[in-house]
């Protein structure tokens, strides 16, 4: 089944900027600039690379884009995402046996009004829906579950890709997520091609308007997310195979303590 709709998940919230980049002089991958600062250290190759002035006097340098890269990337993400997932569905005769079982406990326990044929009959309906209802609400409720996990595992798996510049495949410094000091996302000119990036930690395609970084981030995502056969997960777990058992068990002991009261 597909997603319904989408998880709760919200940008960060963090400012993105005009971001600087220069090349390592040891080992030749593009180092991020996040702040005014003379010198960066290369992480790879542990030598100081000198921030030329030029960037830094930059009028255009760390000012504030006018637009969420964050916001943008997460809605490219669980739009592939929804693409691909299928949350696995609960077994709908294993739901049927049960309401029954429930439809028939329920015709025994409460015939309405004098035992009459249309009694006994209401009841039997009764107890139905009185199953199907509450099983059908936690089946609902445990593939929302499937499909907020699957989003947010490709967000991981989309957002710490290695990072390259998408044109001439330089390789662009790697700042693990949560990584310490700024980490922002933002646009920058690749030192390799020239051309302006942006990047959403490892995410990283070439800047453009609106419409081409819808684009580029749907197509980067859907590239990075092919493939991952944890999206076609076809069957529901034992575990969630048992509440919804253990559901099922609650309401038929609930009918049967109907059934003890009216003898
Ligand atoms: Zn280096
Ligand atoms: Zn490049």
């Amino acid at each position: 089944m597909k997603l319904r709709r989408p998880p709760k998940l919200r940008s960060k919230g963090r400012i993105a900027r005009r971001l600087g980049a220069v090349r390592c002089t040891g080992c030749a991958e593009a180092l991020l600039v996040f702040e005014d600062v003379e010198k960066i250290r290369c992480a790879r190759c542990d030598r100081d690379v000198p921030v030329p002035r030029a960037l830094r006097d930059d009028v255009d340098f760390l000012v504030r884009l006018d637009f969420d890269p964050d916001a943008e990337a997460i809605r490219a993400i669980t739009a592939q995402t929804r693409a691909r997932h299928h949350s696995p569905e609960a077994p709908r005769i294993f739901l049927l046996l049960l309401a029954l079982l429930g439809a028939l406990l329920m015709a025994y326990a409460l015939p309405i009004s004098s035992r009459g044929q249309w009694g006994i009959a209401s009841s039997f309906a009764l107890g139905f829906v009185l199953t199907l209802l509450p099983l059908g609400f936690t089946a609902q409720w445990l593939q929302t579950a499937y499909d907020t996990r699957a989003i947010r595992r490709a967000l991981r798996r989309v957002l710490d890709a290695p990072s390259s510049c998408p044109r001439c495949t330089k390789d662009i410094q790697q700042l693990p997520s949560g990584a310490a000091g700024p980490n922002l996302p933002g646009i920058f000119r690749c030192p390799g091609c020239k051309r302006m990036l942006l990047r959403i930690e490892g995410l990283i395609v070439e800047h453009g308007d609106a419409k081409e970084r819808a684009e580029r981030l749907a197509s980067r995502a859907g590239a990075l997310l092919e493939g991952e056969s944890w999206l076609e997960q076809r069957r529901m777990s034992l575990q969630d195979l048992l509440v919804l058992l253990l559901v099922g068990a609650a309401l038929l002991g609930l009918f049967a303590l109907i059934l003890l009261y009216e003898r």
